[in-house]
Formats: structure tokens, sequence, C-alpha cells
């Protein structure tokens, strides 16, 4: 018992030592003094000695399954090295007289860096960051990349390690994330999210669950992001639980029709007509309740679900024309949205084609809302064919969001953008601050000039109507006209929005 617990103590001590690298510099000193001071006999000893004082310590497995997860290109450990190592810890961390703590670090944003500069800048960054986030870390520490940008930290175990501590890290490594980067002659700046859990807080079982409350942790610094850092909590396992709900539940959701365009009306400022509807997702979820797609958009996209998404709101939006159409309600068009994710997909506008001649429908009937940042970030050749090839079968392309995204006036003419969308963030309290109204004023004058529509959207008072209308908007969109509804309730919204323009003459006639 004493023995094997001095051996161990041994091991402890002389394995780091083993393991550090100056150590390889003695080797062949040792050989020779070794053949020096005792000849052939001892050299012979010593060569076969060490390889056995190396086996009896364990080394050899360790340091095979060292080599076995490391990216050969970039030298990190990967997943499964990562796996093994935290289990370790997680073993000597058991009885809490040893802390350590497991961190996910995930780059914001890289997708912007590989769709502007390219995917071998975006490979330079990655690593760069990688490099980075092992300086702030001590020797002992252990670090892995995930995935495309992503890291995992896990802590070599301490006897002092707190909250406190644990978020100093994780600023440390933002800080150093967030030095400029030079790629071919210019700076990229980056940031990072991250979310990490104490091993002492962790969920009680296996170190996979330590790792997965940490990666809830990032995922809930994400939701807030960008830059941001999470440490586990039990409210975050609850709301991570609840999304894994909806994940469980989501292709069932399309499916079934849980998962359906909502209708929001638009108007022409001039008439006071409808000019079209926006579609909009709404999930009607039969525990949680009605869903806004912010809050299962991101899932569905995870899920690699959106193409599916889009043909289900796209055929929705078809059928409602239909119905209009066959009520009499002159509804001239509905606009959908559509993601980055569906414009990648090659068979976009041979879907979009199909929809509209199975509802003997023409292709002005649908608008494409397509977020400015989109056009603005160098999209692929593949987006940019798709945008292209919905314009060339007639469909109204619409910048949504316009404002937020700097898309240059190259890019409008590029890709036939025929309307753009002025963004919530410049209606809002229009009509009392003369700041937004210059704003508005110029968008508007640009939009003229070039020969584009324009819609407002998020109009919620009679008095940014007014604004708008005065200073030459096409179209208003918000909820002081109408909100987003089912579609049966948008027959009895139209037939009122009609009854209500029609009064408006008989007024002025009485007051005339
Ligand atoms: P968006 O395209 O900018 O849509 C407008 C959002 O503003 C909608 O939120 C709408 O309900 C809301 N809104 C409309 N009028 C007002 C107003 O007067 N005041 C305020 N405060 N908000 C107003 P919603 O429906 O939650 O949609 C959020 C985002 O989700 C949309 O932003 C769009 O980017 C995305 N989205 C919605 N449906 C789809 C879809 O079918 N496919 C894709 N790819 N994205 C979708
Ligand atoms: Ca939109
Ligand atoms: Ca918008």
């Amino acid at each position: 018992m004493q023995v094997s617990h001095y051996l161990a103590r041994f091991r402890e001590r002389i394995v780091p030592i083993l393991l550090g690298p100056p150590v390889l510099a003695f080797l062949p000193a040792l050989a020779l003094a070794a053949f020096w001071l005792g000849g052939e006999m001892a050299l012979v000893l010593t060569s076969l000695g060490l390889p056995l004082l190396f086996a009896f310590l364990g080394l050899y497995g360790r340091e095979a399954g060292r080599g076995i997860s490391r990216d050969s290109v970039t030298g990190f450990m990967l997943r499964e090295g990562f796996d093994a190592e935290l289990d370790r810890v997680f073993g000597q961390t058991a009885e809490g007289s040893l802390r350590s703590a497991c961190f996910v670090v995930q780059i914001d944003d890289i997708r912007s860096v590989s769709d502007q500069h390219g995917h071998g800048a975006a490979d330079i960054v990655v690593n760069r960051m990688g490099e980075r986030i092992l300086s702030v870390l001590r020797d002992n520490d252990t670090v892995a990349r995930l995935g495309d940008a992503r890291f995992a930290i896990c802590l070599a175990p301490v006897r002092q390690l707190d909250l406190e501590l644990c978020i100093q890290l994780a600023g440390r490594i933002q800080t150093a994330v967030e030095d400029p980067v030079p790629v071919d002659g210019i700076a990229i700046y980056m940031s990072c999210s991250v979310g990490f859990c104490l091993r002492n807080r962790a969920p009680e079982g296996s170190s996979r669950q330590w790792f997965e409350a940490a990666s809830d942790a990032l995922i809930e610094a994400g939701l807030h992001g960008p830059s941001v850092i999470r440490s586990f909590t039990r409210d975050i396992q609850k709301r991570s639980a609840a999304r894994q709900d909806l994940r469980d539940d989501a292709t069932r959701a399309l499916e079934t029709g849980q998962i359906r365009p909502w209708f929001q009306p638009q108007v022409c400022t001039d008439t006071g007509r409808v000019s079209g509807f926006e579609a909009l997702a709404r999930w009607n979820h039969p525990r949680h309740g009605l869903l806004p797609p912010d809050e299962f958009l991101p899932m569905l996209s995870e899920l690699g679900l959106m193409e599916r998404l889009g043909d289900i709101i796209l055929a929705g939006s078809m059928t409602a024309l239909r119905a209009w159409d066959a009520a009499g309600a002159a509804v001239p068009r509905v606009a959908v949205n559509v993601g980055t994710d569906q414009l990648r997909d090659p068979a976009l506008t041979d879907r979009v084609r199909w929809e509209l001649d199975r509802n003997n429908l023409t292709a002005d009937r649908l608008a494409v809302e397509i977020v400015e940042t989109v056009v603005s970030e160098r999209p692929d050749d593949m987006v940019t064919r798709n945008i292209r090839s919905l314009a060339d079968l007639g469909c109204v392309i619409e910048l949504d969001d316009f404002g937020t995204g700097h898309a240059s006036i190259s890019a409008i003419r590029r890709f036939r953008i025929s309307r753009i969308k002025i963004d919530r963030s410049f209606i809002l309290k229009a009509d009392r601050d003369p700041e937004q109204q210059r704003l508005i004023g110029a968008i508007l004058s640009m939009a003229e000039r070039l020969d584009l529509d324009t819609v407002a959207e998020g109009v919620e008072t009679v008095g940014e109507h007014a604004l708008l209308a005065q200073l030459g908007c096409g179209h208003v969109q918000g909820f002081g006209i109408g909100r987003p509804m089912p579609f049966e309730q948008t027959l009895p919204w139209l037939d009122e929005h009609r009854a209500k323009l029609s009064n408006v003459p008989e007024i002025r006639r009485n007051a005339g």
C-alpha cells in the first residue's frame, strides 16, 4: 500500500519533467556519459533502461493517445484527445480539493471573413486565434480545436479557482483575440464568445455533461453576442433543455403545418390601397404557444431545415395569393424572406418557377426579400446566380433592412434590386426626430435617382405614416397598419381596410 503510494507520487513528479521537451537535449549526453564511465555494458543498460522507465511510467500510451488526436496542420488536439483529457481531469477533481474549468471559445462571425477574404484568410485567422489562446494559458492546460472556429480548453487542476478567476481568464482570451490579424496587408478585427463551466458547478454525471454545460454556456453567450462571456448556470441548463425539446419537434412541426406563414399588410402611401403582404414564419407550438421566428430560425438553420421552411412559406404564400384572387381581394404581391441558406441552394430558382407554374401565377406576384448584408458581403457564385435568375424569372428583388448593411450602388445594380425596404431603426420616432427625417430623406432621394421603389418597415404610428407619405416613400408596413396575422384573418382585415378607404372620400365630400 505504502510502496504503491510512493510510486504514484514519484510518477506524478517525474512525468512532467520527462515529458518536457528540454529533457530530449540531455539524452545524447546521457548515453555518451554512460559509455564513458561504465563502458559498453553501461551503454546497453542505459539504452534499454530508458525505454523501460518510460514504459513503466505509462508514457507511451499517453503520447500515442495524444498523437492520434492532434490536427496535423495546426498541431491542436482534436475532440477525441480532448475528451480523454477532460475525462482524466474530471476524475482527478472528483473529490473537490483540486479545481478545474472547461471553456469553449467561438470566434465570432468567421463566415464573414471567408465571405469577404476567402477561405485561406479565414484559416490563417483561426490558426492565429488558436496560437493566441494558447499564449494566455499555462503549459499544462489543454486546448483542442473543435470545429471551424471553435476551441475547447480544459484547465489543469489547481487548488484555487473560482468564478472571478475564470471570468478574468475569459477576458484575457478575448483581449488576445481582439488584436488585429494582418492578412495580405489588411488588418482583420475579430472577437470571440466564451462559455465556461467550473468543475464544481458542473451537473453531476460525466465529463461529457461537463463539456456540454460549457457548450450550453457558449450558446447562451452567442445569443447575446458577439463578444460575450457566460458561465454555466441551472437557468442556462433549463433553457438549453427547452431548445433541445424544440429541436426534437422541429421536423414534425414543419411537416404537420405547425409552422406556417403569417401575413403582414403593406399599403401604398399614394392610394392607401394594399400593395402586398410580407410572409413571416410562425410556429404554433402545442405546448409553448406561438413562437416568433427569432426563437426557431437559428435552430432550423443548424438542422439544415431552412430549405424546407422556404418551401413551406413559398407554398403557403402562393396558396394565399390564389385565395385572395378567388375572393376578389386585389392583393398584387406577396414578399417572402429568403436567407443565405436558401440562396445557396442550386435548385432555388427551379423550385420557385415550379411553385408559380403550379399555381398559375406570374412571377411579378412574388417579391423576394434579401437582407442588405447578403448583397454587400461579396456573396459566393451560387448566391449571385440565384438572385439574378430570380430577377430574370420576373420576381421583384427587394433589399431588406436597408441602411444597415452598406450595400454599394453597384451591388444594387448588379443584383437587379427593384425595391428597398428602409430598416425599422430609421423609422422609429421619425416624426419627432429631425435627424431621422434627414436620413430617410437622403435614402428616398437616392432611391428616386436610381429608380427604385421604396417601402418603410416598422411604421407604428399615424405620425410616422404621415411623415413617410409626405417624404415620398412609396409603401409602408408596420403595426400601425396591421400586425402579422394568419391567413384566415387577412380576408376580414382586407374588407375592413377597403371599407375605411371608401369612407375617407365620403367624409371629405361631407366636409367640403
Ligand atoms: P424582417 O424581415 O425584418 O421582418 C420584419 C419583422 O418586424 C417581423 O418580425 C415583424 O413582425 C416585425 N414588425 C413588423 N412591423 C413592426 C412594427 O411596427 N414594430 C415592430 N417593433 N416590429 C414590427 P418577425 O416576424 O419576428 O421576423 C423576424 C425576422 O425573422 C424577419 O425580419 C426575418 O429576417 C426573419 N424571418 C421571418 N420569416 C422568415 C422566413 O420565412 N424565412 C426567413 N429566411 N426568414 C424569416
Ligand atoms: Ca423581411
Ligand atoms: Ca426587415
